[in-house]
């Protein structure tokens, strides 16, 4: 089964043409927990976090996130498949 996640984020490293997250992994979060965790807090370490309610989709976010060009890319430990 192909599964894609579709991302109209075009200023993340993640993003490729096409709309499209090349990560290999993605956290989404609260937009409280994505303000108060570090780079490294991202999918890797996702069996370890508690789950939290966001009560709408205006307040999840992509932890995942982070800038093209940003010199803090592999501090998340996530890698592009392709
Ligand atoms: S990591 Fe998140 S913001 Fe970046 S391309 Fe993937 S889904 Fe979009």
């Amino acid at each position: 089964m192909s599964q894609h996640i579709h991302c109209i984020v075009n200023d993340c490293h993640y993003w490729k043409q096409g709309n499209l997250c090349v990560a290999n992994e993605i956290l989404v979060a609260t937009d409280k927990f994505g303000a108060n965790q570090p780079e490294n807090v991202d999918a890797s370490m996702s069996n370890q976090l508690t789950a939290q309610s966001a009560g709408s989709c205006m307040e999840t976010c992509c932890k995942s996130y982070i800038p093209k060009g940003s010199n803090k890319i592999t501090q998340d430990g996530v890698n592009k498949i392709f």
